[in-house]
């Protein structure tokens, strides 16, 4: 069987796998036949029945709504329906038509919908425009009562997930999904406005619309993969496909499901975000929080630099939407391999970039740059739950300067009268060497800390992470790397400071029962990551794996430890 892929519009997300089933579509196959004048009133009057029966079942679905798993619009979109059969325009012309043109229910009501088609689409509201499917659903279902093909759908297979493949389909018939339990629908028609995709949000059912002519290309019985995330069907997936997709359906099970190890450790598992656009993808992945906003990038590809209140804006937009989840904004990053062309020359090309001016030391040496930015973190924190995290912390000193540079930032807007949250908690990113070994300037002085993998690996084996010449060296089980990860996380535990791991080593599924191995409670990774390292952790037992951790973190025989690391994750 051909294998191929159907692009339409995702109006309600996640994904299903199951087989087709086609639903006949009553418009596209109406007859044309005249009626002698004697039939004409038997005609007239078996029009009247349909439209009589579609009014029942209309009032008869009305009536067995109940119960809170029906969307609250539901009984307002079947009211419209209700309003348009019992409309002069379609209840009362089609009679006119039978007996002036002396032709068949069916045809007449056809002829009357076009007629109503064409003054829906000069509409000029699209809300209103759209309103025009209402329309064409109810039609759609007096002429499934004329050609004596009620309105129910098939029913949906008890053994195998059952997905619809319509033309379109009406709110009334997207409701019955509640007792056939399908699994998902496309059609060829409809738009995310549409009434019929609000209720199948509402019913968390996944759907794909305005796929053209699905219908016409899907046989039943088809294996199909409905992702309403990636406005994609894929008919015949082949198996490797069907292997991925399977898995990525079982991972979307575990999005609001906590991740506690099998002896009980609870874990956090947080997002890395680059913009605010990445939000959404936060929120599907089922993060506890952003653990790692890279502000940076707010400051990159464009002209001039953001202002104070853009950012504000940006940080704003995502304390909200986060909705009280924890939101860590770390103060930018630029210099080593991101710099900005816009800054004027500020970042200079240094011999050593690395090594040179970058993250909070550039912050330092550009105050006002500095302040502006904390200015906009510190209103954001009026709006949701903010905390700021400097990058690159080295020393004492430098974590010294970084407070009191928040304390004038605070300062400047009390006096400004403009609301922030005075306890907002500053934590320091640890990502050089020194950290770890002069840990305690840290923990004394910082409410929460975060691993950065990615420069503490560069750093301590001396390897250019953006050199590919060297990128073999770069090695994240290098016995030197284990132990001062190790340690870091020991030293805060024993301090009762949080820490978290926001480097790459937090997303790799090899590393993770390393990490809970360490005691390690607080990833953050980019959202793609989450829910594998999610069903990680659930099927971890940190009593067995915290021995073989143990051996890890005191031998320097990197033999040993890949030997571990293949224990561990067996
Ligand atoms: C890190 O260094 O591990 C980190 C998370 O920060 P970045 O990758 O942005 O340098
Ligand atoms: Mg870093």
């Amino acid at each position: 069987m051909v294998s191929f892929t159907i692009h339409g519009i995702g109006v309600s997300g996640g994904i299903a796998i199951g087989r087709a089933q086609l639903v006949s579509h009553a418009t596209l196959e109406v007859a044309h036949y005249a009626i002698p004048a004697a039939k004409v009133r038997a005609e007239v009057a078996r029009f009247e029945a349909a439209v009589n029966e579609v009014q029942k079942e209309l009032e008869a679905l009305h009536g067995s709504m109940s119960g809170e798993d029906v969307p609250g619009e539901f009984g307002a979109f079947l009211d419209v329906h209700w309003m348009i059969l019992n409309d002069a325009t379609l209840a009362e012309a089609p009679k006119k038509i039978i007996a002036e043109q002396r032709c068949n229910a069916e045809w007449a009501l056809t002829q009357q919908m076009a007629v109503l088609v064409e003054q829906f689409d000069e509409i000029e509201d699209p809300y209103l425009r759209e309103r025009r499917s209402d329309v064409v659903q109810v039609v759609e279902r007096v002429l499934k009562r004329l050609m004596g093909r009620p309105g129910a759908l098939p029913a949906a297979s008890s053994e195998e997930q059952t997905i619809l493949v319509a033309h379109d389909l009406s709110p009334a018939d997207v409701i019955q999904f509640k007792s056939h339990r399908y699994g998902a629908f496309l059609t060829d028609l409809g738009g995310p406005t549409s009434h019929t995709a609000i209720v199948a949000r509402g019913l968390n059912v996944p759907a794909v619309v305005a796929t053209h002519n699905a219908r016409a290309m899907i046989r039943d019985g088809e294996i199909l993969v409905v992702d309403g995330d990636a406005n994609v069907v894929i008919v015949n997936p082949d198996r490797a496909v069907l292997a991925v997709e399977l898995e990525r359906q079982k991972l979307k099970r575990l999005r609001l499901k906590p991740a506690d190890t099998l002896d009980g450790w609870h874990v956090e598992l947080h997002a890395n975000i680059e913009l605010p656009e990445d939000l959404e993808q936060v929120m599907e992945a089922g993060a506890n929080g952003v653990g790692l906003f890279r502000s940076e990038f707010l400051f990159l590809n464009r002209p001039g630099l953001p202002s104070e209140d853009e950012q504000f804006e940006a940080y704003r937009s995502v304390a909200v939407g986060l909705e009280g989840r924890p939101l860590v904004i770390r103060t930018f990053d630029l210099g080593a391999d991101k710099t900005k062309d816009g800054l004027g020359g500020l970042v200079r090309v240094a011999p050593n970039p690395p090594l040179g001016l970058r993250a909070v030391r550039f912050c330092l040496a550009e105050p006002r740059l500095f302040l502006t930015q904390l200015r906009a973190i510190l209103r954001a924190s009026h709006y949701g739950n903010v905390r700021i995290l400097i990058p690159m912390l080295a020393s004492a000193g430098e974590i010294d300067q970084a407070l009191a540079m928040i304390a004038q930032a605070k300062e400047s807007l009390r006096e400004q009268g403009i609301p922030f949250d005075p306890n907002v908690p500053v934590g320091g990113m640890i990502e050089i060497p020194a950290a770890v070994l002069a840990i305690g300037a840290f923990l004394t002085r910082l409410d929460f800390l975060s691993i950065g993998t990615n420069d503490l690996i560069q750093y301590t084996l001396a390897v250019d992470r953006a050199d590919e010449a060297v990128s073999h060296l770069y090695d994240p089980l290098h016995p030197a790397v284990l132990k001062l990860i190790g340690t870091a996380i020991q030293s805060a535990a024993k301090a009762r400071v949080p820490i978290a791991v926001c480097g790459e080593m937090a997303g790799d599924l090899r590393l993770t029962r390393l990490l809970l191995g360490m005691g390690l409670t607080e990833f953050s990774m980019h959202p793609a990551h989450i829910l594998a390292v999610k069903q990680r952790v659930l099927t971890s037992d940190v009593a067995r794996i915290r021995p073989i951790v143990d051996r890890m973190r005191r031998t320097d025989d990197p033999v040993k430890v890949a030997a571990l690391l293949d224990r561990l994750n067996d």
